[in-house]
C-alpha cells in the first residue's frame, strides 16, 4: 500500500483504545515529532529501543538536545556499560520505541533478539510511546508474524550485520517450509527472532501510547 488508508487507521486506533492504549494519528513525521514531545514532561528520564522510525522522525535528536534526562545507550563505551544503561531503561519515565507490526485488532507485535526492547514495552518505564508508519498496520496476528519474517527482520539483520540467513536471502529461512515460524529459521548468535511478544488488552490503562503516522517509516 503506497498511501495511507484512513479508514483502516481509524479502525486500528479505535481497537487500540478498546485495548486500553492511547491511539493517535499524525499525517506527517513533523506532526508525529510534536505529538511525541507533547507526551513527555520536561525533566523526564527518557530512553529508547533501537528503531529506524524514531531516527526518521527526528525524536532521538530532539530528546538528546531537549530539557530531558536522556539515557543514551549508544554512548556506551563498553558492552558492560551498554548492559547497565539497558537496565536503567526499566526505571525511565518514558520509553520510546516503534512496533514491528500493529494489527487492526489493536495488538502490538514485536520480535526481539536481545529482548531489552520487548521487556521494557511490557513492564518498567512509566510511559511507553510507540511510533509507527502506516506501513506497519496488518490485518491480524498471522499477517504480523509474516510481516516480521519477510519485511522487518531481513533489513534489521542487514542493518545490524548480524550474519543471520535473512540478511542476504531477504526473507526468513522458515518461509515456504513446513513447521513453526516461531522456532524454525536460522540458528546462532545472529538470530534476532528469539522472543515474540503480543501486547493485547492492557491492565495499565493508557501506559502505552501509539502514534500512527501517515508516512512509510522504518521496516
Ligand atoms: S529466524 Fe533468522 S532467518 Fe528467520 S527472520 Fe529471524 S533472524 Fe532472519
Amino acid at each position: 500500500m503506497k498511501t495511507p488508508d484512513i479508514k483502516r487507521i481509524e479502525k486500528t486506533i479505535a481497537s487500540l483504545k478498546k485495548n486500553n492504549m492511547m491511539g493517535f494519528y499524525c499525517e506527517t513525521k513533523e506532526e508525529a515529532l510534536d505529538k511525541v514531545l507533547s507526551l513527555i514532561n520536561e525533566g523526564d528520564t527518557v530512553t529508547n529501543g533501537g528503531s529506524e522510525t524514531l531516527k526518521e522522525i527526528g525524536v532521538i535528536d530532539a530528546v538528546k538536545s531537549g530539557n530531558y534526562n536522556y539515557v543514551d545507550r549508544s554512548a556506551a563505551q563498553s558492552q558492560e556499560e551498554a548492559e547497565e544503561l539497558m537496565r536503567e531503561a526499566y526505571f525511565a519515565d518514558v520509553y520510546l520505541t516503534s512496533s514491528n507490526a500493529v494489527t487492526e485488532f489493536g495488538e502490538l507485535y514485536n520480535v526481539d533478539g536481545n529482548s531489552n526492547r520487548v521487556s521494557a514495552i511490557l513492564y518498567g518505564p512509566k510511559s511507553v510511546i510507540v511510533v509507527c508508519g502506516f506501513n506497519k498496520i496488518v490485518k491480524n496476528f498471522d499477517e504480523a508474524v509474516y510481516r516480521v519474517k519477510t519485511k522487518a527482520a531481513p533489513p534489521n539483520t542487514k542493518r545490524l550485520h548480524t550474519g543471520a540467513y535473512c540478511e542476504t536471502a531477504g526473507e526468513c529461512l522458515s518461509c515456504g517450509r513446513d513447521g513453526s515460524f516461531m522456532c524454525d529459521g536460522c540458528r546462532g548468535d545472529g538470530r534476532i527472532c528469539c522472543n515474540y511478544v503480543v501486547c493485547a488488552q492492557q491492565r495499565h490503562k493508557e501506559r502505552i501510547k501509539v502514534i500512527i503516522v501517515g508516512e512509510k517509516l522504518g521496516y
